[in-house]
């Protein structure tokens, strides 16, 4: 499958989450970012006007699952906000609460010790 934008999406932002990893930065969030999953979501088709249609648009998405480009982008995302909160404790809240359903715990190893 070629790269479309949401694959340049994903390209973006997993380069933002290891360039987080590797320095501490304050500015975890990312701005616009959330709008601009959002406005891709809706040019794919998806209803996202409000908080239900959001909420099912997303479900659909998990549930089509890895290698669909909006999962994997979505999934990317989640990363993100897991690596800003967890590893490096730069926002006490999610960053995008509605994408904690593609969350997975942090990958680095560094932190096991906290789930015991
Ligand atoms: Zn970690």
């Amino acid at each position: 499958m070629a790269v479309g934008e949401a694959g340049a999406a994903l390209e973006a932002v997993t380069r933002l989450e290891q360039e987080f990893r590797r320095r501490a930065d304050r500015g975890a969030a990312l701005p616009g970012i959330w709008d601009a999953f959002l406005g891709l979501l809706h040019r794919r088709g998806y209803r996202v006007s409000t908080e239900a249609e959001r909420r099912d648009a997303l479900e659909e998405i998990r549930q089509t699952g890895a290698g669909f480009d909006l999962y994997d982008l979505a999934e990317g995302l989640a990363r993100y906000d897991t690596t800003a909160r967890e590893c490096r404790n730069a926002v006490a809240y999610p960053l995008f609460p509605p994408l904690l359903i593609f969350a997975r715990p942090c990958g680095c190893g560094g932190h096991e010790r906290k789930l015991t």
